[in-house]
């Protein structure tokens, strides 16, 4: 068949293990997932209620304009109804802008390492992908600039940054935006927003009504807890969204989706609670760090990405046997470290004993 070239030599997204399968290949009977950056608090308990007591009629197609979310989320953020789009998952926004803008002969920019679906989904479109490595662990903004040439279609800031966790602050920011050109999409993913407590880390909303090639991406598969719900949005321009628009699918959220994502939007209290245990679940892993001088980077989000002074596949595979999936450092391109979803307090304390046994066996750790 008459593939797109580019597909020859592509592979499908690696996800986080599943936890069954995990648990039939080692006949455990009890598996944390900390690979994926789920929320371990689940979600709001008001969710739980809806969906115990709902009667959806599942027969019946959702509504293609997410009309009650749309309204709720106009509410939370004061935005217009019209500068919103509605993505299964933040993916699918990330796959729209790709489709509407990227094609053989122009090309994105983005950082090394950070979130795979960029560089993916520009190679579907076979554009030419950029890659700026990270400085200190950060985006070099600067080094993004000086990629950026008149082939250059979209450029994205992953803020803060998967798998390091880092953020870039509101003066860099702000200082990015006003140099690049005006005809380059930049985009702001923000799926760890709600997790950020930096105050050099502010409120981005006003870039979109002040620049018309801003677009903000947000989710609810993290913080919220509901992943496999397939709900995420961008804001921006009107005129944007009116160009991506016709570029989704259009049935793409579920009816049962837009319920949960209005009800989880609605409890802001169930979202501060889980990111105040979040942060004191980040000083455990910061603290392990720290006792046995492993590099860490400094993470404004519910992951930590840890040197372990190891072979990241080995370690990757030593703690699924014992129970815990996490993501290997050598296929985020960042070998020798492994990215860890902060769990319970319970369960960082279990993984990280058994990291340190595992660890001292390895002669890491004396
Ligand atoms: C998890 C994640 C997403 C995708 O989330 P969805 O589940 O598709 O909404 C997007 N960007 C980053 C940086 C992520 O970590």
């Amino acid at each position: 068949m008459k593939w797109k070239q580019q597909i020859h030599d592509m592979k499908a997204y690696q996800p986080g293990k599943p936890i069954e399968e995990v648990q039939r290949e080692y006949g455990l009977d009890k598996i944390v997932k900390l690979a994926s950056n789920e929320n371990p608090y689940g979600f709001s308990p008001k969710v739980k209620a809806f969906l115990e007591s709902d009667h959806t009629n599942h027969a019946i197609y959702p509504d293609g304009y997410a009309q009650i979310l749309r309204t709720a989320v106009v509410e939370h953020l004061g935005v217009k109804e019209t500068q919103l789009i509605f993505g299964n998952g933040s993916d699918d926004l990330i796959a729209i802008v790709t489709r509407a803008l990227l094609y053989p002969g122009v090309n994105t920019v983005m950082a090394k390492p950070s979130f795979s679906q960029y560089s993916h989904n520009a190679e579907i479109e076979g554009a030419e992908v950029r890659e700026v490595p990270l400085k200190d662990g950060k985006h070099d903004l600067n080094a993004m600039l000086e990629a950026i040439d008149e082939n250059t279609s979209i450029v994205w800031v992953c803020n803060p940054n998967n798998p390091t966790g880092t953020i870039v602050s509101d003066e860099e920011l702000s200082e990015f935006i006003q140099k690049v050109p005006q005809d380059v999409l930049i985009v702001l993913d923000e799926a760890y927003f709600e997790y950020v407590n930096a105050p050099e880390y502010k409120n981005t909303l006003h870039y979109v009504e002040e620049n018309s090639n801003v677009i903000i991406m947000r989710t609810f598969s993290k913080a919220y807890g509901l992943a496999s719900f397939r709900v995420g949005y961008a804001i921006a321009n009107e005129d944007v969204i009116s160009k991506l628009d016709p570029v989704r699918a259009p049935f793409n959220n579920t009816v049962l989706s837009h319920k949960v994502a209005t009800i989880a939007l609605q409890d802001q209290g169930f979202i501060s609670e889980c990111t105040e245990k979040n942060e004191k679940g980040k000083l455990q892993f910061v603290e392990f760090c720290e006792k046995h001088n492993l590099n860490f980077y400094p993470s404004q989000t519910n992951f930590i990405l840890f040197e372990v002074k190891a072979d990241s596949d080995l370690v990757f595979k030593e703690m699924m046997k014992r129970g815990f999936i996490i993501r290997s450092g050598k296929a985020l391109s960042a070998p020798g470290y492994i990215r860890v979803t902060i769990g319970t307090e319970e369960q960082n304390a279990e993984f990280l004993h058994l990291l340190e046994e595992l660890l001292k066996e390895q002669g890491v750790l004396a």
